[in-house]
């Protein structure tokens, strides 16, 4: 199995969604290709942040959220689901 095969194939086999003689090829292959090896180990990585729930950046989830919140208090001034805590923003009011 070459490099390009095992890349194609790289996320599902990590997945565990190949069969298991390309899984033991894809093994193989990682085992002395040094880049596909460092290739498995990233997206190992990330599946393990993923899998961690961490939020990868807390600012940008915030963000995100502020602009969901922003949102719907736009659209809907009058129900309000949840809580009454709605922080007024001072620096668009005035
Ligand atoms: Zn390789």
């Amino acid at each position: 199995m070459n490099c390009m095969r095992v890349t194609r194939v790289l996320q599902s086999y990590l997945d565990g969604e190949v069969d298991e003689a390309t899984a033991r090829r894809v093994a193989v292959h990682l085992e002395d290709c040094r880049r596909c090896g460092l290739e498995a180990t990233v997206y190992r990585e990330v599946k393990k942040t993923l899998a961690r729930r961490e939020m990868p950046d807390a600012r940008a989830v915030a963000r995100l959220r502020d602009f969901g919140e922003s949102l719907l208090t736009e659209s809907d001034h009058s129900a309000k689901a949840g809580s009454d805590e709605v922080p007024k923003d001072p620096s668009t009011g005035a």
